[in-house]
Order: structure tokens, then C-alpha cells, then sequence
């Protein structure tokens, strides 16, 4: 097996054939990672949730990180990873273009909202369906492919 490191054209061309990623967040020194389904666009990854532990923590500290990859077999892979920042797409003027943007982006899948927006019981008490846009910056990539020598 061989790997190599993608540019960073290839690794947004791969950001933006794909859906399905793991955000990682942090807070008090305790990582907290979940999978999100996320829409690339313009040095931008733009997503949908609903108010939570993981929204609660990335309002705190807005650091994050992607890993989004496809994998064929164990020697044919592509993993690319992100970091970058946190920014709320809340209703205001402000935002209102890339809140627009996101949904634009998101809902060319059937079912989008359905992760993010669904009626989950913790604890035996629903948690409330506050939705959230938000989208992550690009402040860093990098990218690996390995390929079968
Ligand atoms: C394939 C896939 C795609 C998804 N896409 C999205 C998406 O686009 N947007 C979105 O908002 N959510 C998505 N989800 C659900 C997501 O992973 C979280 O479960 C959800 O966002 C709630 O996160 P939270 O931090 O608000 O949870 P909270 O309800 O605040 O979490 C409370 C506790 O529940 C536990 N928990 C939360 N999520 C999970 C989990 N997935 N597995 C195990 N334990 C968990 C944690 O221990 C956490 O401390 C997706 C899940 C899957 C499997």
C-alpha cells in the first residue's frame, strides 16, 4: 500500500463529493466527536443540527474539526481532515445569506434534516427541537489516499 498526501484542491474537490463526516469539538479538555452530514461550498462546510451537547460546546469554543473519508478497502482509502471554526448561522441580517445559503446547499438531499431534527429521548425526556445552521471555516486541510502498490 502506498499513501499520499492530496493538495489542497484535491482534498476540497473530495470535501465537495461528499456528505458524511465526523466533527469533533472540545470543551474543559474533553474531546466529543459525532457524525454530521455537511454540504462543502466555497472554503466552507455548512451543516445542520438541532440544540445540544455538541452545539452547546462548539458555542463555547468555537474550535473544530472534520474528518470525512471513503473507504474502498483496507489498502484503497481517502481521509481528509479540517480545522477550523465554528459560526453559528443565526436569524439576523448578517447571517441571513449564508443561513440561506445552508439550506440551499443541505436540502439538495431528500431527508437532510432528518439526522439533525429528530424527536430523541434522553434520560425519558425529549430532548427540544431548536434548529441550528452553522457553518465551519477551513482554516486548515490536509489529505491522505492510499492506493494498493
Ligand atoms: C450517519 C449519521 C448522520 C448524522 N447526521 C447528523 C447531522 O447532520 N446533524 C445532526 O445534528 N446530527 C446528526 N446525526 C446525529 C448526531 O450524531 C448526534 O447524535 C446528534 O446531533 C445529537 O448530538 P448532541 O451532541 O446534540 O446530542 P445530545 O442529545 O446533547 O447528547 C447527549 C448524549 O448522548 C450521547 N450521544 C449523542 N449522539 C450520539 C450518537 N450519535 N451516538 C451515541 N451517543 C450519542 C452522548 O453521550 C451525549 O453526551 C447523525 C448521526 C448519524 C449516525
Amino acid at each position: 500500500m502506498h499513501i499520499e498526501e492530496l493538495t489542497r484542491k484535491a482534498s476540497l474537490d473530495f470535501l465537495a463529493g461528499s456528505r458524511l463526516g465526523h466533527l469533533a469539538c472540545a470543551n474543559n479538555g474533553h474531546p466529543y466527536i459525532t457524525p454530521c452530514y455537511f454540504a462543502y461550498h466555497d472554503q466552507y462546510i455548512y451543516s445542520f443540527s438541532t440544540a445540544g451537547k455538541k452545539i452547546e460546546w462548539l458555542r463555547t469554543n468555537p474550535l473544530a474539526c472534520l474528518q470525512v473519508d471513503e473507504i474502498a478497502s483496507f489498502q484503497e482509502w481517502t481521509s481528509v481532515i479540517v480545522f477550523g471554526r465554528y459560526e453559528e448561522l443565526i436569524k439576523t441580517d448578517k447571517s441571513q445569506e449564508a443561513r440561506e445559503l445552508a439550506f440551499k446547499l443541505l436540502q439538495q438531499h431528500e431527508f437532510w434534516w432528518e439526522p439533525g431534527y429528530t424527536r430523541t429521548v434522553l434520560h425519558g425526556a425529549a430532548r427540544p427541537l431548536d434548529p441550528v445552521y452553522y457553518r465551519l471555516s477551513i482554516d486548515e486541510i490536509s489529505g491522505h489516499r492510499a492506493t494498493p502498490n
